[in-house]
């Protein structure tokens, strides 16, 4: 049987997919995770215990145990263990993402430094240590300007200024959620950086590709209805096939594949978010791993009959449609992508914003939303009695909605029809819980 090696936060929506997909598809998972080693096998998932920020270490722990358990693909989730990935991949000599390539496309001031000396459009920006005098950075600095940290993800941390006052009051929150212990807890060095970038005004769009030995195949591309001006950019909607005119998604193919080019990314999922504007197409981030938590489910693939011959060997053929998932892991063991396109229908999916801080007690109207025509399913991810924490400084959803129809315009209706029939019952937090809250933080950290 083929192993693929997954490398992933914890045991979250998207790795239970992973192990689904791995089962339909004939494939055993062998996971690395993030954990204290002192537990034995807390999980019990036999996953090979390592620390996301001692790259040497975790790439040395995975090695030893690949040598009397051979790997034959290598996959990661979440921004964090990209790099280990590119490592092993690249000592095992299994095709990857080349190790310098994946700590540039983790690394936003990195990424920056890259695309702005290839030529590509790209904010004017500065970096700034966490603890520098705001009053310096007004010097620096035009408006609208974004504030943002340089390795958090989904937004966190990210928040537009349009005057001075709000540039100070950004940067001392920024620089409060840089030093909370959750985020001390990964000993990154990148934390102690902040980017302060032009604001660039339009359209977003995110796109969903794999990369085959230096092709890019591009699996989707997403619209983002929603306006995203800030002053904070929580995610809302994804639709697809993106209703922009095909010059639009020509040139937002053309300018990620100069961006992959320029960071070097080769082998592998990537996820890269963009805006466009008279000026052109400004590639925010290309991330070296595929789309997070639930909203894979929005994206299914068929196979194209015709090219099932050209398949590994090893594996059964698939059954369509198949998920990210299943398609990820194909190809890690060597199945080309071109063989699969996403399915005829327009789909979407709506990541549940979070209304406002406190502690969510009930979640109504489930059934009535899931009864909205073309709503796929409505799946409520925070828990009861769990704290709720907004942008900028929370770090979860609410939970998602999917929705498939005919047309793109279709599924964005029905995403906003599901969520106008959920009500959500959310209570003032109490000192007490903060106060708790922030332990369980620690304790987990
Ligand atoms: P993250 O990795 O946390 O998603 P991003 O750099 O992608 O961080 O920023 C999150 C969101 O903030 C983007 O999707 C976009 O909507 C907004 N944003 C970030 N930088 C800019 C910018 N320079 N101009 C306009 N909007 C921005
Ligand atoms: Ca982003």
């Amino acid at each position: 049987m083929l192993r693929v090696l997954l490398l992933a936060t914890t045991t979250g929506y998207q790795t239970r997919s992973f192990g689904e997909a791995a089962e339909r598809v004939g494939i055993k998972l062998v996971f690395a995770t993030d954990r204290c080693h002192v537990l034995d096998d807390p999980w019990q998932d036999q996953a090979i215990p390592i620390h996301f920020h001692d790259e040497l270490a975790s790439v040395a722990a995975v090695l030893d145990v690949a040598r009397n358990q051979p790997i034959d693909g290598v996959l990661a989730v979440g921004d964090r263990p990209t790099v280990i990935a590119a490592r092993v991949a690249e000592a095992l000599g299994l095709p990857g993402h080349p190790p310098d390539a994946a700590a540039i496309a983790r690394n936003k001031e990195l990424m920056r430094d890259c695309l702005r000396a290839a030529g590509l459009p790209a904010p004017a920006f500065i970096r700034t240590p966490i603890t520098a005098n705001p009053a310096w950075l007004l010097s620096q600095v035009s408006f609208p300007c974004v504030v943002k940290p340089v390795a958090l993800s989904g937004s966190r941390g990210v928040m537009r200024a349009d005057n001075p006052r709000e540039l100070a009051a950004a940067f001392d929150r920024l620089r409060a959620l840089l030093e909370s212990p959750d985020i001390r807890a990964e000993r990154s060095d990148a934390h102690q950086t902040a980017l302060v970038e032009r604001f660039i005004p339009g359209r977003e769009y995110a796109v969903e590709a794999l990369l085959h030995h230096g092709a890019l195949h591009v699996l989707a591309i997403f619209d983002k209805p929603d306006p995203l001006d800030g002053p904070f950019f929580e995610e809302t909607i994804y639709v697809t096939p993106s209703s922009s005119p095909p010059g639009v998604q020509d040139a937002i193919v053309q300018t990620v594949t100069d961006a992959v080019r320029a960071i070097g990314l080769r082998h592998g999922p990537i996820h890269a978010e963009c805006r466009v504007n008279d000026e052109g197409v400004f590639v925010l981030e290309i991330a070296a791993r595929p789309i997070g938590g639930l909203c894979a489910r929005a994206l299914r693939f068929d196979a194209d009959p015709a090219r099932q011959a050209s398949g590994p060997a090893r594996l059964p053929p698939p059954e369509s449609p198949i998920t990210l998932e299943e398609l990820l892991l194909r190809h890690a063991v060597g199945d080309a992508p071109a063989r699969y396109a996403r399915e005829s229908s327009a789909s979407g999916v709506m990541m549940i914003p979070i209304p406002r801080r406190g502690v969510l007690r009930r979640v109504d109207g489930i059934d009535a939303a899931r009864r909205v025509t073309h709503t796929v399913d409505v799946r409520v991810t925070a828990k009861p009695d769990q704290m709720l924490v907004p942008l900028p400084e929370g770090s979860s959803y609410l939970g998602f909605i999917f929705a498939r129809a005919s047309t793109p315009q279709t599924v964005e209706r029905s995403l906003r029809n599901a969520h106008a029939r959920l009500t959500f019952a959310i209570d003032a937090e109490f000192p007490v819980l903060r106060a708790t809250q922030s332990r369980y933080n620690q304790g987990h950290g």
